[in-house]
């Protein structure tokens, strides 16, 4: 391992927000300062790289924050980091400081342009897979999943309650535009009839089949939970073929929406972000550059930015067996 001596880092979150990325701040600040490092916080992600909006951070910066939702770093999407001459900018803004280092906290997106930037200028990046879409290849978690899949439960477990009072048909769509593990998690813990997710192509003959058969029963409750990126269009356009085909059925449709990006951290989402965090500076410490730090089966694991973003985590067939078998 080569390499010069990382002593003054970044960190920024950036991309979609999610809860817990304040606690992976935090875990990246005091690590760093433990270990004698300067540490400095950049706002709205690759945005504040390339305006200088770059301050010093202290122990007491990130006092009393492990607890809150959001991120104290703001967060941006940044078309001009798409462009050398923006990522020209960020550097020469992280050079003029001596920064030598950076942690970025984002989902897929970030990543991608975390492998762009160490590609094109001398600046080791760390990613730490921030996204409540837990759509990264090579961790069990990312930061944020388990409290948005949690808000997602909490609020189908609602529904259920008037659903099943009323016997009615309920359609709830939660996030995922490109990755179903929010449905299919949500969707397995509250007991969900049908999940609908990109990953597999939907078969709507099948489930007005399976809910013409309820009907005759006069048994008409089913909870279908939705991925919003799901190839037949989302809860609205499910409701729409249902409701032509089940006229006499009562169908109702709740989107979550971003309900489900708030809120304070579940004890996992503060876990996972505090170990990936101290492991993000240790990375750099050790030289170990441009990977980001997930976990596989409990242990760190440390995946290359560029083999992260050119591979998808995959959903498991057996899984979906489940939900077939447990709805049946
Ligand atoms: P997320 O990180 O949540 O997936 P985005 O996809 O919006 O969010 O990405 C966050 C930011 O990362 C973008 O606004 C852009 O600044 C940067 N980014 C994304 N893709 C690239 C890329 N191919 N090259 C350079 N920067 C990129």
């Amino acid at each position: 391992m080569r390499k010069k001596k990382v002593t003054k880092i970044g960190v920024l979150t950036s991309g979609g927000d999610a809860p817990g990325m304040n606690a992976a701040v935090r875990a990246v600040v005091r690590t760093g300062i433990y270990h004698g490092l300067e540490v400095y916080g950049i706002m709205r992600g690759y945005q504040g790289l390339i305006e200088d909006d770059i301050f010093k951070m202290e122990s007491r910066s990130v006092a009393n924050i492990i607890q809150r939702g959001g991120t104290i770093l703001k967060t941006a999407r940044c078309p001009e980091f798409l462009h050398k001459a923006g990522r020209k900018k960020a550097y020469d803004n992280l050079k003029k400081r001596g920064i030598n280092g950076l942690v970025i906290i984002g989902g897929d997106g970030s990543f991608r342009g975390a492998v762009q930037f160490s590609s094109e200028f001398d600046i080791p990046c760390i990613g730490l897979a921030g996204t409540i879409d837990k759509d990264i290849y090579g961790t069990d978690f990312t930061i944020g999943f388990d409290t948005a899949v949690n808000t997602a439960v909490d609020a189908i477990d609602k529904i259920r309650d008037t659903m099943d009072a009323h016997d009615r048909v309920f359609i709830i769509e939660v996030m995922g535009r490109d990755a179903g593990y929010i449905a299919l998690h949500s969707g397995i813990a509250t007991g969900a009839e049908n999940i609908l997710i990109p990953e597999r192509k939907t078969d709507m003959k099948n489930v007005i089949k399976s809910l013409r058969e309820k009907e005759k029963r006069r048994k008409l409750v089913n909870l279908i939970v939705v991925a919003e990126g799901d190839d037949f269009g989302g809860a609205d356009e499910v409701q729409k073929l249902l409701s032509k085909q089940l006229p006499k059925a009562e169908i109702r449709v709740c989107i979550l929406g971003h309900i489900q990006r708030g809120g304070a951290p579940t004890c996992m989402d503060r876990l996972i972000a505090s170990r990936m965090g101290y492991h993000a500076v240790e990375c750099l410490l050790e030289g170990r550059y441009n990977v980001f730090a997930g976990i596989l089966n409990n242990k760190m694991h440390y995946i290359p930015l560029e083999q992260a973003v050119k591979n998808k985590g995959k959903i498991s067939d057996e899984w979906m067996k489940i939900v077939k078998i447990l709805a049946s």
